[in-house]
């Protein structure tokens, strides 16, 4: 939980990472994950601009293993979403701001937000609508060429 006002005006920066299994059940529905022992993790940073708004930006990262709509194997996926979002008192302020509703909140000056909330947000919004592998039941194959790159002389063992 944060004090969205105070976050923006201390410029407070936060970082928290959260298990899949301590999010919403809202996110494993959406894509049944292979482990919900992966994390993401949230930095959260506060800040007021020169027109006196207050803004709070978030940047989520992680991996996660949503299932394949292929195969049905977990397929790994990195998150890398950044966003902002716009903290108005009332509807009437919010209107007057020409941005696309995703951006503002609005939140009464004594309200505490709960972050997970965004993050939850943001893991939906940046999943695919149907992950897939590349090439389904290849994920080791690509692995093990990877490794051959790094070491050129596990190349040679292979011939
Ligand atoms: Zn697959």
């Amino acid at each position: 939980m944060i004090e969205p006002w105070r976050f923006c005006a201390e410029k407070i920066r936060l970082e928290r990472t959260f298990l899949l299994s301590e999010l919403d059940s809202r996110v494993d529905e959406y894509a049944h994950f292979g482990s919900m022992n992966d994390s993401v993790t949230l930095v959260l940073q506060g800040q007021i601009d020169e027109h006196h708004q207050h803004w709070i930006h978030l940047h989520l990262t992680g991996t996660v293993s949503p299932q394949c709509q292929r195969c049905l194997m977990p397929v790994s996926i990195n998150l890398d979403e950044k966003t902002r979002i716009l903290l108005c008192e009332n509807e009437e302020q919010a209107e007057q701001i020409d941005l696309e509703d995703d951006d503002v909140e609005i939140v009464g000056l004594q309200e505490t937000i709960d972050i997970r909330v965004w993050v939850e947000d943001l893991i939906i919004t940046a999943l695919p609508m149907a992950p897939c592998h590349e090439q389904c039941g290849d994920e080791d194959l690509t692995a093990q060429y990877k490794n051959q790159k790094d070491n050129p002389f596990a190349v040679l063992e292979n011939l």
